[in-house]
């Protein structure tokens, strides 16, 4: 009988330290020279017969122990042999740990490439830019958090996130749901953690004093210096946001640091032309003071003038590559960096996360609408063909049931081969919908992109794990 290796992607590091990620695991394991002779010897596509290559090993004990070391963690198999099934959902109604609240959907910004401003958006929106209230009023914002602790199960603590439109023109309903839920949670004992994104724009003392009070964590959209941020990122009269983002976010970061608060992030939409990553990172970090900074390539159809391109696709994984220097020469200090796009990839390549959907959206997190309509994420929100319930009547729990047996990474044949599947799972549903009308098709459009992170990813946890193994340790508790 014919054995051969599962999917999987070798790596080295300029060391000569090799390395398998297992896809079917998505476990990472070093692999010395034997191995790395028995991984070749049975990759072709009919696999080999073990006793031919045994047969070649003086060491015979050795080389039949790394063979069975191979097939008892998996990597090797059975030409044939069906996989173990993989359970299609957890036990539902699985519990909630996460609920998006989106308490206005108007914005006080005209940035080209939003997608809830620009063609991309999934509602019909007239005036205002959705179809509901634009802002969520009180009543709701209490509803969802009476939803939300119903709906968590026996977790002991769930987070709450805020989110727009610019989340902050409708503060009064942060406030009134934040300290509805301090008074919540407490009586049935349990945490809450909260969390924002805002333009900055409306950072007043008040607002910068309730967040850092209240421990929320912080991002920020923002695209880089003045001539980046001005560039996309304009108040309706075409006038740039940096002048008046720049003061506010100096003195939020201060004070959040006096407070000693939660990390504060820069979230930063990358098109065509912007300025190279690593400049950006530094100027948001040197000068600006954030202590991480994400990279998001812009949601957008093929043909607008700001979207990536292949070439700019490209462009970007190289730009990652310089900036992932910096991230493994800190690492090996022992020392933490904020490229927070590899920080979350290596995390996750170091936990072995092995996702069946893409992410939380539908499963543990749902967002909801300034009118209560709860939707799969906040980027669903209004989107009447993805509700799945509503704060006050709860989840219809069959359509989120059907969904998430559709959005099953098993279910999507493209990605039955491919090795960054494990993280990838087809993508963001939300960008799928854009894309292909269907949020539970895989995200092919990007492929190329995801694969070559990916291997950017394992290439810098092999080089952090040769110099400084004990930096993951910091992965390992939360
Ligand atoms: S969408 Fe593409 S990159 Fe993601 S798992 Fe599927 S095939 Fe792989
Ligand atoms: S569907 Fe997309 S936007 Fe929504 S939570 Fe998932 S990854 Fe994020």
């Amino acid at each position: 009988m014919n054995l051969r290796t599962v999917l999987h992607r070798r790596f080295r590091t300029e060391t000569g330290a090799e390395f398998l990620y297992v896809a079917t695991s998505a476990a990472i394991l070093g692999v010395d020279p034997l191995t790395s002779n028995l991984v070749d010897a049975f990759s072709g596509p009919e696999g080999a017969d073990s006793e031919p290559w045994l047969a070649q090993h003086d060491d015979r004990v050795s080389a039949e122990s790394a063979l069975h070391d191979l097939i008892d963690l998996g990597v090797i198999r059975p030409v044939g042999e069906a996989q173990a099934p993989r359970a299609q959902l957890p036990p539902m109604p699985f519990p909630l740990a996460t609920l998006v609240l989106n308490v206005t959907n108007k914005c006080n910004l005209t940035c080209t490439y939003c997608y809830e401003y620009g063609d991309d958006r999934l509602t019909a929106g007239t005036g205002s830019k959705g179809t509901g209230k634009p802002l969520m009023p009180d009543d709701t914002a209490r509803d969802s958090i009476d939803f939300l602790l119903r709906s968590c199960g026996d977790r002991p603590q769930v987070s709450i996130t805020f989110f727009g439109g610019e989340t902050l023109l409708n503060f009064p309903a942060i406030r009134v749901a934040t300290e509805y839920a301090e008074e919540r949670a407490k009586a049935v004992k349990k945490r809450v953690h909260y969390s924002l994104t805002t333009n900055a724009t409306l950072l007043t003392d008040e607002v910068v004093d309730f967040l850092t009070k209240h421990r929320f964590g912080i991002t920020v959209s923002i695209d880089g210096d003045q001539q980046e941020q001005d560039r996309h990122r304009t108040f309706k009269k075409g006038v740039g946001s940096f002048d008046v983002i720049a003061p506010q976010i100096r003195h939020l970061i201060a004070t959040n640091k006096e407070r000693k608060g939660r990390p504060i992030g820069a979230r930063v939409t990358l098109t065509h032309g912007a300025a190279p990553v690593a400049a950006t990172y530094r100027f948001l970090t040197q000068e600006l003071g954030f202590d991480e900074v994400g990279f998001a390539p812009v949601t957008a159809g093929l043909g607008r003038e700001y979207a990536l391109g292949e070439k700019g696709y490209e462009r970007l994984l190289r730009e990652f590559g310089e900036l992932a220097e910096d991230y493994i020469a800190a690492a090996a200090r022992g020392e933490s960096h904020g490229f927070s796009n590899l920080g979350d990839l290596l995390r996750e390549l170091h936990q072995g996360v092995n996702k069946a959907h893409p992410c939380g959206a539908g499963l543990g997190l749902l967002g909801v609408s300034t009118e209560g309509e709860l939707g799969l994420c906040h980027r669903f929100v209004e989107s009447k063909s993805h509700a799945v319930g509503n704060v006050t009547t709860g989840i219809d729990e069959g359509v989120r049931t059907a969904f998430l047996q559709k959005a099953h990474v098993d279910q999507k044949t493209d990605c039955t081969q491919c090795f960054a599947r494990p993280l990838c799972a087809g993508g963001c549903y939300h960008e799928a919908h854009v894309r292909y009308g269907d949020a539970t098709h895989a995200n092919l459009h990007y492929c190329e992109w995801i694969r070559g992170f990916v291997d950017l990813g394992l290439a810098s946890y092999g080089r952090i794990l040769t110099q400084n193994p004990k930096f993951f340790a910091r992965f390992e508790t939360s």
